[in-house]
């Protein structure tokens, strides 16, 4: 199993040739791009690497990352069948793709049993950041989502499933909170990280516990997340971390004793029955002796705890700067300075397009100076005349693939400050996270390739 590296690459020249160009205002981007080298495209011949369990689909380009990910998706089949204690009948398709640098997947039961998967690994700011190797760590909470949502214990699901194909599978009406907690359980405890193991993802669960806003089950029950921070990220967030509180006080039997018994009802409902019926309380209740109270009780003392053990090593004062709504499953602002003292960083609000803003912290004036697409970093130049930033930038593929005609690969850009003007400097690069030599002549970045940055 090949760890994450990093690969370097140093753009010797670029801001040389960005600055020849700085006369030229609101320049074509598209054209410029044509003018830049064409990078090696996906040309998708589909290809199928079957082991005990996996049927893999991937074209040539994919060949390490196949052979990675048959590898995890093995071990994952031992790990989680033996913990929910169901074998999925058949071989689990998985569908490889690498055309995009969004770090993601997907899986489902019905009508058969499918993972598919995205080989980019996240940025470094992203709550999916902490793993120890994002093909393990995405694949096995992708084969949860299988293996959970495979589970059919009574007649009548089994019955309609046997005359109208696979449709109905009653653990796919489980709240989303329990799905996804269930697959960031398993990721974290079959590989060595995970988010319950982050630190960045633990903050953003002790801030609204210590400022009093923790969400109610009922929020947390809202499809994919309520439109409030952190959005998306809420049934995971609070799922992975209420189930993790059942595992560890009444044993992780019970968790697989959630999923039988709930696979096990003829009309799929009543999560509160099935979770008194396993542990002997329900999620949520009038009495004050429900699972949910409990484990907010004892996050509370955790997070007070914390808290306390931070004051007296002594806090670091701060002073607000920006007062921007953060989106939901916002990259956060990730401020950078100009040698003159103004800062640069990137909105993402409910309110205004996504965006580098510059601030001066002195005067608090803003100046919106370029639209943020895909987000991560900026990086100024040291004449402060320009700023290096990365952007998602389409590139049109020969052949569809997962439903897209584009790639949508990460480029790194020059934004002239003077003129306003957007200009790429790499073209299917797939760069992220530039930054600039102190001499001004050299962009550093992160390339990434299938499965590793
Ligand atoms: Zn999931």
């Amino acid at each position: 199993m090949r760890n994450r590296r990093w690969a370097l690459v140093l753009l010797a020249g670029v801001l040389a040739f960005a600055r020849a160009a700085r006369a030229d205002i609101d320049v074509d981007v598209t054209e410029e791009l044509r003018a830049l080298p064409q990078p090696p495209l996906p040309q998708p011949r589909w290809f199928t690497l079957q082991t005990p369990h996996f049927e893999l689909h991937f074209y040539p380009e994919e060949r390490e990352f196949a052979e990675k990910a048959a590898l995890v998706a093995e071990r994952a089949y031992r790990l989680i069948t033996r913990y929910l204690n169901w074998e999925p009948s058949g071989r689990v398709s998985v569908l490889l793709e690498d055309q995009t640098d969004g770090a993601n997947g997907g899986a489902t039961s019905v009508p058969y049993n499918f993972i598919y998967a995205f080989g980019a690994p996240p940025d470094g700011m992203d709550e999916l950041s902490d793993f120890d190797d994002f093909v393990k760590l995405l694949i096995t909470h992708e084969f949860t989502h299988v293996v959970h949502l495979d589970t059919i214990l009574s007649w009548c699901p089994r019955f309609v499933d046997s005359i109208l194909g696979k449709i109905y599978a009653p653990n796919l009406s489980q709240p989303t909170w329990f799905i996804e907690g269930l697959a960031v359980l398993m990721e974290t405890r079959h590989t060595t990280a995970g988010r319950l193991r982050s630190s960045f993802y633990d903050m953003h669960l002790r801030v609204p516990f210590l400022e009093g806003r923790a969400l109610g089950l009922d929020k947390v029950s809202v499809g994919y997340g309520p439109l409030v921070y952190p959005g998306g990220s809420v049934p995971y967030l609070y799922g992975s971390s209420l189930l993790r509180y059942i595992e560890d006080r009444y044993g992780p039997e019970k968790i697989r004793e959630i999923s039988h018994r709930y696979a096990d009802e003829c009309i799929a409902g009543g999560i509160n029955r099935v979770a008194w019926q396993a542990i002997g309380r329900p999620y949520t209740g009038p009495f004050g002796t429900d699972v949910w109270r409990e484990w907010s009780r004892s996050m509370s003392h955790r997070f007070a705890l914390q808290k306390e053990e931070a004051e007296r090593r002594g806090l670091t004062t701060a002073r607000r700067l920006t007062f921007d709504a953060p989106a939901p499953r916002g990259t956060g602002p990730r401020p950078v300075f100009f040698r003159d003292g103004t800062l640069v960083y990137q909105r993402e609000s409910n309110e205004e397009e996504p965006a580098y803003v510059r601030l001066n912290i002195n005067t608090g004036e803003k100046e919106s100076v370029a639209t943020a697409h895909g987000g991560g970093p900026a990086a100024p130049t040291p004449d402060g005349r320009g700023l290096v930033i990365q952007r998602l930038a389409y590139l049109p593929l020969g052949w569809r693939i997962g439903g897209s005609a584009y790639t949508s690969w990460n480029d790194i850009f020059y934004v002239d400050l003077a003129g306003g003007s957007v200009r790429p400097l790499t073209r299917g690069y797939r760069a992220h996270e530039p930054d600039v030599s102190p001499d001004g002549t050299q962009v550093v970045c992160a390339l990434a390739d299938e499965s590793a940055r």
